[in-house]
């Protein structure tokens, strides 16, 4: 597909890796909708790329529909979705207090994962009436899992479920979605440099920076988003899940 005049929404699109991706495809000429918990972010966000900011909880129904139909007001039906929203809180599943809190585990769920599906279907409810492309294709749909989602670490059993759960729904999503021209594809980062790792010690930040086997850096925004880009053009990249993570292989803490 080619993003030049496309509608695209991008959760978490106000911080981080979603922020960057909003940057690139404004830049190859795409309509860009930033939805975000923090509308602040999202402003910022879409006022570099000219786009709109739309305040939105992934996790529920009603601010899902509410940002869907603002954004599609402001740049017509979404031919890209981009769910970059997420949280990381870590738990270890008993601690010296007792149990993870079920509430604890149920946040992380709840935005990763039912936030993903959330988005997916609101979008392609949408995106089946859109205009059909080259190979009559409709749309394409990227989800952000982690490479916690194979390899979890101590503290990640949230976190890792949640992922684990996007990983499993993209083929489901790709083969039902298929009969619309709509993709589905998953990207499964490794360790990325974004506000979602700041707040670390720096021995750790460090030592992280380490740990993927080549390059031996932490992984940037552009690098997902110059991904993002390659999956947009190849329409034959379908039901595919991409580890982005320079063949990082995390160990149990
Ligand atoms: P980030 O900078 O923290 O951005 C995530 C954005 O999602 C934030 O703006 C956050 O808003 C927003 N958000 C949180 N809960 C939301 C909700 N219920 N509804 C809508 N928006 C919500 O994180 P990032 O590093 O760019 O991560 C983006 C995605 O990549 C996440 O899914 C993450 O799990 C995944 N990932 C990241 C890494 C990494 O190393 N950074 C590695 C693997 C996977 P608030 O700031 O208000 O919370």
């Amino acid at each position: 597909m080619n993003v030049d005049g496309l509608a695209a929404v991008i959760t978490g699109g106000g911080s981080g890796i979603g922020a960057e991706c909003a940057r690139v495809l404004a830049k190859e000429g795409a309509k860009i909708a930033v939805l975000d918990l923090n509308l602040e972010g999202a402003k910022n966000v879409a006022a570099e790329c000219g786009g709109v900011a739309v305040e939105c909880d992934v996790t529920s129904s009603e601010s899902a529909v509410r940002a869907v139909g603002k954004a599609k007001e402001a740049n017509g039906i979404a031919q890209l979705l981009i769910n970059c929203a997420g949280i990381a809180t870590p738990g270890r599943i008993v601690n010296r207090n007792g149990p993870l809190p079920l509430e604890d585990y149920e946040a992380v769920i709840k935005v990763n994962l039912i936030g993903t599906f959330n988005m997916i279907r609101l979008i392609a409810a949408d995106m089946q009436y859109a205009d059909p492309m080259e190979d009559n294709e409709r749309g394409l749909i990227i989800n952000t899992a982690s490479v916690a989602a194979y390899e979890g670490q101590i503290g990640q059993a949230a976190y890792s479920s949640s992922k684990g759960g996007i990983v499993a729904l993209n083929i489901v999503a790709a083969r039902e979605l298929a009969r619309s021209g709509i993709r589905v594809n998953t990207i499964s980062p490794g360790l990325i440099d974004t506000p979602m790792m700041a707040g670390l010690p720096p021995e750790a930040y460090e030592s992280l920076s380490k740990q993927p086997e080549f390059p031996k850096r932490l992984g940037t925004p552009k690098d997902y988003a110059k991904l993002v880009l390659h999956l947009c053009e190849n329409v034959l990249i379908n039901g595919e899940v991409i580890r982005l993570d320079g063949a990082l292989r995390m160990a149990a803490r």
